[in-house]
């Protein structure tokens, strides 16, 4: 009840806005369900600041919204911070979701991971500055881990307010000026199994790249979707017997393996690595038997870096991209791994 009337009292007193409020700029993407714009105030909204993302949703767009207007009450940080969501039936394509959040700024994981100078682009907006340090792969291990911190921290506030992201992936992480930090984007594909909302859409089609191996999140003993009080009483049970939350967490590890191995950052040598580590039955070991003896210097390069301290990144790596997923670390647990022991770059103890 309590949250229910926060939740009314808080909407009440955020600004509401309209369509015309709006000049629509730059396009920043466009997937399946919608487009996604750079937008600022219009005129009669002059008095006030900011810039902001617009999503143009189809039918998708309710539940996203949803989504969205949950995380900001529950884990706020976790996400890109959502201003302001409508339906907008005035369109002559028909009904369309408008979905607002604050302009987090222009970069995404994805471009950062692109750029030669990555990990250190990284480091340079992390801290607001240049390191004036030799480059080499103690302090690109102190970057990585740094974001890796960044995105546990974030996924660990969306999975304990029963969320999963399903969509986790370099695209889907902007770097966030104001707060220095990552956080997660896109809640278009989310599961929020503790009220049953997007119970698994079968239809949804997961990201091959960076997807973990189980086709479905839940297993298939959970045939459909329980009906909301049944979902809301039965969810912590299920989710301690199918752990979806693992299903993000191999994402994630695939984006650790992309950080630590620069070779591994085109897609086109993503997808033949996961050619590769499907034939090895999915066991990141087996993988690494197979390519170490013959690898590039780029490669080894990679192995090198997470074999730092013991190879305290390697058991990290591997306890995140495993077959099963009741295998796989949780968020939580990933957080309190050895391998976050050793300090990161300055700025994190400033910002968490
Ligand atoms: P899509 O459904 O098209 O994947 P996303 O929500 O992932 O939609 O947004 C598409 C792109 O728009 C992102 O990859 C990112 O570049 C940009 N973007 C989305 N939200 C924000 C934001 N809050 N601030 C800045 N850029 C954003
Ligand atoms: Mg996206």
């Amino acid at each position: 009840f309590d949250m229910f009337v926060l939740a009314f009292v808080e909407r009440l007193f955020r600004p509401t806005f309209r369509k015309d409020d709006f000049v629509v700029g730059k396009k920043l993407g466009e997937g399946s369900f919608g487009v996604v714009y750079k937008v600022s105030l219009s005129k009669k909204r002059s008095n006030e600041e900011g810039e902001f993302v617009l999503k143009k949703a189809t039918e998708y767009g309710a539940v996203e919204i949803w989504m969205n207007e949950r995380v900001r009450r529950a884990c706020g940080n976790s996400c890109a911070d959502f201003v302001y969501g409508f339906l907008d039936k005035s369109s002559k394509k028909g009904p369309e979701y408008w979905l607002l959040w604050k302009y987090e700024g222009e970069s995404t994981l994805a471009g950062l991971m692109q750029s030669k100078e990555f990990p250190y682009n990284v480091e340079t907006i992390i801290l607001g500055k240049v390191q004036d340090l030799p480059k080499g792969l103690e302090r690109e291990n102190k970057i990585i881990q740094t974001i890796m911190r960044q995105l546990l921290f974030a996924l660990d506030g969306l999975h304990s307010t029963g969320i999963i992201h399903r969509d986790v992936k370099p695209q889907n992480i902007i770097f966030s000026e104001g707060s220095r930090s990552f956080k997660i984007i896109d809640l278009g594909a989310a599961a929020d199994l503790r009220v049953g909302i997007n119970y698994i859409p079968k239809e949804f089609l997961l990201d091959p790249r960076y997807a973990a191996p189980e086709q479905y999140i839940m297993s298939t003993q959970t045939p459909s979707a329980p009906s909301a009080p049944v979902a809301a009483a039965l969810s912590p049970v299920l989710w301690q017997m199918n752990l979806p939350d693992r299903f993000d967490i191999y994402s994630i590890g695939l984006i650790f393996l992309q950080m630590a191995f620069p070779s591994l950052r085109s897609d086109s040598n993503l997808i033949q690595f996961n050619r590769q580590l499907k034939r090895c039955d999915y066991d990141l070991t087996a993988w690494r038997k197979l390519v170490e003896p013959r690898a590039s210097a780029d490669l080894r390069r990679g192995f090198e870096l997470v074999d730092l301290d013991g190879g305290i990144g390697w058991e990290l790596l591997t306890s995140m991209v495993r077959y099963k997923a009741r295998q796989r670390i949780s968020a939580k647990a990933a957080l309190a791994h050895p391998y976050f022991d050793r300090q990161g770059l300055l700025a994190l103890s400033v910002m968490q």
